[in-house]
Formats: C-alpha cells, sequence, structure tokens
C-alpha cells in the first residue's frame, strides 16, 4: 500500500473516536517495533521523523526503510508525517521526498527556540499549507509553545508560559487552514515534564476542552504525551542508568483528550526508555555479549510492546481495516474543490 495522507486517517480517527499514535523513527528497529505492534493490533499508524531523525539517519535511508515498512505491510494504513518542521524549505523537501503529512511549527523562529510573533507563524504556516494542500499533503500548525527542549528544538521552560489563547486558535485555523493542531496546555518535550503526578495547575485539559468546541473541524494533536511510566524509569536505573523521578501524561488524560477532538499523540520518550532499558539490562546481565542483534532485538522488543498498548489504549486498535486509503491525487482534489476546507467560517457553511 502507498503511504496514506494523515488527514485521511485522523478523518476517519474522529468518524471512529479514537486516537492516532504518532511515534518517531531514527533507525529500522524502531520502524520495525512500529509496525511489529501495528500489525499485532491491526492500527493504522503515522511514523514520524524530526529533522534531527532525518540528518542522523539520511533522508533517503530512512525514507526508503519507511516505504520499505509499507511494502511488507499492505493491510495497514501508515502515513509519514515531519515532525516539527522549522522552515518552508524543510516542509517542501520533506514533501519532495515523499512525506504525506508535515508538521509546520511555526510557534517558533527557524532556530528553533525563540518563540515568533502570531502573525510570522500565520504566514509562513499559510505558506506552507497552500504548497502542500496542492500535492495532496497534510499540515499540522502549533499554536502556543510548548515546553522543555527535544532534539535541540524547543523553547525551554516548564510548558505553562505561552499555553494556547483559544481566540488565536480560531483566527490560527481561520487563517492558515491547517488539518491539525498543535496546542500548548502545559506539556512539555523530553522526560522531565511534571514534578508530581499533574493536575489542573499544571495540565490545562480544559483548555484543550474549550478549544475543540470551537474548532470542531480541526484536528487537535497533543505533543509532549509519554506517559513516562515508573517501571521503564526503574528498568533503566536499575541496570545503572541515572534517570531522576519524573511524571509524564496520565493514559487517562490522553484519552479524556480523545474524548475531546485529540486524533494525534506524539510518543518519543516512553520509546527511548524502553530501548535504553534493556539495552542496559542486556549488558549488566551479560557482559561478555557483543554482537549488537544480542540487544537490538531485546530493544526492539520493548519499543515493540509500549507501542503496541498505546495503540490498544488510545483506541486505534483494530481499525486498520476500517476503510480503503485514498490516494493522494484524490486528496488534492478535495483540498481543490473545498471539500477538505476545515476553516471555520467554511467547515461552517456544509
Ligand atoms: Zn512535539
Amino acid at each position: 500500500m502507498p503511504l496514506v495522507s494523515m488527514r485521511q486517517l485522523l478523518d476517519e480517527a474522529a468518524k471512529g473516536g479514537y486516537g492516532v499514535g504518532a511515534f518517531n523513527v531514527n533507525d529500522m528497529e524502531q520502524i520495525q517495533a512500529i509496525m511489529m505492534a501495528a500489525k499485532e493490533t491491526k492500527s493504522p499508524v503515522i511514523v514520524q521523523a524530526s529533522r534531527g531523525a532525518r540528518q542522523f539517519a539520511e533522508d533517503l535511508y530512512l525514507f526508503r526503510l519507511i516505504q520499505a515498512a509499507a511494502e511488507l505491510n499492505p493491510e495497514i494504513p501508515i502515513a509519514m508525517h515531519q515532525d516539527h518542521g522549522n522552515s518552508y524549505e524543510t516542509c517542501k523537501s520533506a514533501i519532495e521526498l515523499g512525506y504525506t503529512s508535515v508538521m509546520m511549527d511555526g510557534s517558533l523562529k527557524e532556530d528553533g527556540k525563540t518563540p515568533s510573533t502570531f502573525e510570522e507563524n500565520v504566514e509562513v504556516t499559510r505558506k506552507v499549507v497552500e504548497y502542500a494542500h496542492a500535492r495532496g499533503v497534510t499540515v499540522e500548525g502549533e499554536i502556543g509553545v510548548l515546553g522543555g527542549v527535544e532534539d535541540g528544538h524547543g523553547a525551554g521552560g516548564t510548558g505553562l508560559e505561552h499555553i494556547t489563547d483559544p481566540d488565536q486558535a480560531v483566527e490560527f485555523a481561520e487563517r492558515t487552514g491547517v488539518d491539525a493542531l498543535a496546542i500548548a496546555i502545559g506539556t512539555s518535550h523530553g522526560a522531565y515534564k511534571f514534578t508530581k503526578k499533574p493536575d489542573g495547575s499544571v495540565l490545562k485539559m480544559d483548555v484543550l476542552i474549550a478549544i475543540h468546541k470551537r474548532l470542531p473541524h480541526t484536528h487537535l494533536v497533543m505533543h509532549g504525551s509519554s506517559s513516562v511510566p515508573k517501571d521503564l524509569q526503574d528498568i533503566v536505573n536499575q541496570y545503572g542508568g541515572k534517570l531522576k523521578q519524573t511524571w509524564g501524561v496520565p493514559v487517562e488524560e490522553i484519552q479524556l483528550g480523545i474524548r475531546n477532538g485529540v486524533r494525534k499523540i506524539n510518543v518519543d520518550t516512553d520509546n527511548r526508555l524502553a530501548i535504553t532499558g534493556a539495552i542496559r539490562k542486556v549488558f549488566a546481565e551479560t557482559p561478555e555479549k557483543f554482537d549488537p542483534r544480542d540487544y537490538l532485538k531485546p530493544a526492539r522488543e520493548a519499543m515493540k510492546k509500549v507501542v503496541a498498548l498505546r495503540m490498544t489504549q488510545f483506541g486505534q486498535a483494530g481499525h486498520a481495516g476500517d476503510y480503503k486509503p485514498m490516494a493522494i491525487t484524490e486528496i488534492a482534489k478535495g483540498y481543490a474543490n473545498g471539500t477538505l476546507d476545515t476553516r471555520p467560517s467554511m467547515a461552517a457553511t456544509r
């Protein structure tokens, strides 16, 4: 099966009332782990690569691996997504490679660190939407600024400094026409999200619900949404790691989000922890081993387990065969004739 439009995956998720995990990849084993989990749970899936991942793996290696995943798993709809594009050029290069979705993160300037102005964000995002939609490619934007730093990307901070304003979210959706919108509700990138189990003072689910009420046709995206479970932290530390105890986003909060318009949930940290824990265990228990397969295989298996669990918790499990993927050229027609227009003023007239 060719790679599928992320918009179609998310529209179907909205119809079915479930969320779709977007899992980050840098190498073959991570892609295999995701596909093993998707196959086992019969899940449609979003695979995503950050700028750092594209650099690490080199564009062509990574993209050919995704194509292999699609070819080997024809029953699984797969969307390939650029995570946190920092500029029009980054998004354009992903689309030229064959990615079926891009994130234009215009909440930060091109350096990926400094918060931008609202007008700058609208301008660059609208430009990416024009280029992408003409080619049937999905666009995710971001309004408000997330906390933390990951892969050198992020403004830092706790995530509470720039919570998304619902009025601005509506104006942003209207002026850009994005398919999906990442919002800042107190979450952060990386492992250190919260210093205790988060409550409403640090994780603003009420803001998310308010935005969904105003923007029912724009798919919401939760970033920094690893749950950072204690058992995964413990395995790393048990075998010589030195992680400070930390709290992520509880799965039940993500599920509340899914009941309120969240269709894409980004997960990276949990998989990193699972991989690192499994490798450390092999190194600690059998220091005589030196064949990379001796630790990469358990690492891949550990990541697969986490991904399969999230797929079940997000509700995407069992939905791989629900629909027939549309050609990306058909999706482009839908943007051109207005049937896929999500701008509040247009969607209201349908
Ligand atoms: Zn993110």
